[in-house]
């Protein structure tokens, strides 16, 4: 059965994990986080965890070769059948022809590419004011999205923390590397898929009405 593979472009806090969460719990389809996974290995100290942790906090990429064995991993496992929706992987040019290489096998295919994006100031401002559930990851927004009770995650209580690499220093180097490194998917995937352009300054329900139409076409 051919699958249906959504990545989801863009620099880093314009709200790729938020909307691919909520596009997740719409479709039923797999949301698979690089980041999440990075993060994952760190907590339970496995050896990529160890190996990763540095790169992690100073905002640097993890070498394409260990990124992509995580990847092709994660897309191997059952929740990935039917698809998944891909956010923060591919993050470089050799890491998308790994991915179309994997398809390939699969039988599956990048059949959307929404890039999402918006000015470094409103970048800046959503990754300082970033919270995230120590549990499972969830992600919150000091005033964009705010959780019910402060410090606390709505979906599991666990306590919510900054993350170290949301501190206002790393989130500039972040944001260069993307400039750097990643942003040369947009050229990639205007050639050889569909890529469709979304306006990510807007509200978090915005951005997901504009997904919704731009997944449709
Ligand atoms: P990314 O996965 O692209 O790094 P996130 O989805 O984690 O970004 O969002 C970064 C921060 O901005 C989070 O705190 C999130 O709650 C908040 N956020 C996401 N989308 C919006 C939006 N459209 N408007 C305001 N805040 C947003
Ligand atoms: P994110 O959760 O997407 O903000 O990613 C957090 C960090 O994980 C990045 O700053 C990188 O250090 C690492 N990372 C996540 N995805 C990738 C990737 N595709 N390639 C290399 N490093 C990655």
């Amino acid at each position: 059965m051919p699958t249906t593979f959504i990545v989801l472009l863009g620099p880093p806090g314009v709200g790729k994990g938020t909307q691919a969460s909520i596009l997740a719990e719409r479709t039923g389809l797999a949301h698979v986080s690089s980041g999440d996974l990075f993060r994952e290995n760190i907590k339970k100290n496995t050896e990529l965890g160890k190996l990763v942790k540095k790169i992690l906090s100073d905002g640097e990429l993890v070498p394409d070769d260990l990124t992509i064995a995580m990847i092709r991993n994660r897309l191997t496992r059952p929740d990935c059948e039917a698809g998944a929706i891909l956010d923060g992987f591919p993050r470089t040019p050799a890491q998308a022809d790994a991915l179309q290489a994997m398809l390939a096998e699969f039988n599956g295919d990048v059949e959307h590419v929404p890039f999402i994006n918006a000015p470094e100031d409103i970048l800046v401002t959503r990754l300082s004011g970033r919270r995230t559930c120590r549990a499972n990851g969830h992600v919150y927004h000091t005033t964009y999205n705010p959780p019910k009770r402060a410090g606390i995650c709505d979906i599991d209580n666990s306590d919510l923390y900054q993350r170290e690499d949301d501190q206002v220093d790393t989130v500039k180097r972040r944001i260069q590397v993307y400039m750097d490194q990643t942003a040369p998917l947009i050229e990639y995937y205007r050639r050889i898929n569909n890529l469709q352009e979304i306006d990510g300054a807007q509200t978090i329900e915005a951005v997901t009405a504009s997904l919704g139409k731009s997944l449709e076409n």
